[in-house]
């Protein structure tokens, strides 16, 4: 059993082909300033079409996590045990996504950073723990 694979549909393809060049997107609304995460054709805070694209720094903080120990299916087997977060990005956007470290590094306001898995046909958006200094 392979993973999945995203299916980029009207809305979502420019973020896929973002994370192609390795490149983190979001939506920003010109109606009203927010910033959003997953793409949408509306805004979620103001309900305005005016979104535009702009590129992250991809840096943010853990603002949640769980370990996973049971894979949820066969794919997933050989990657256990491993770490799911919700990230607070910088632009003020939020990500769930995967952590790439070792179950019981990851803590809740861990510095992160952006990083794309090669899966052949796309790259998939991750995340990965900034070096810790000292
Ligand atoms: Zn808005």
């Amino acid at each position: 059993m392979d993973k999945p694979s995203p299916s980029p549909n009207p809305v979502s393809r420019p973020f896929r082909e973002a994370c192609g060049r390795e490149e983190l997107v979001y939506q920003h609304c010109a109606g009203c300033g927010s910033a959003q995460y997953y793409p949408r054709s509306l805004c979620t805070h103001c309900s305005s079409a005016a979104l535009e694209w702009r590129v992250s720094t991809g840096r943010g903080t853990v603002y949640s996590y769980t370990d996973v120990f049971r894979a949820p299916n066969e794919a997933f087997k050989a990657d256990v045990p491993y770490v799911i977060a919700v990230i607070d990005v910088t632009e003020g956007f939020r990500v769930l996504t995967n952590v790439l470290a070792e179950t019981g590094k990851v803590k809740i306001g861990s510095g992160v950073h952006a990083v794309f898995e090669d899966r052949g046909a796309v790259k998939l958006l991750q995340f990965a723990l900034d070096t810790q200094s000292g």
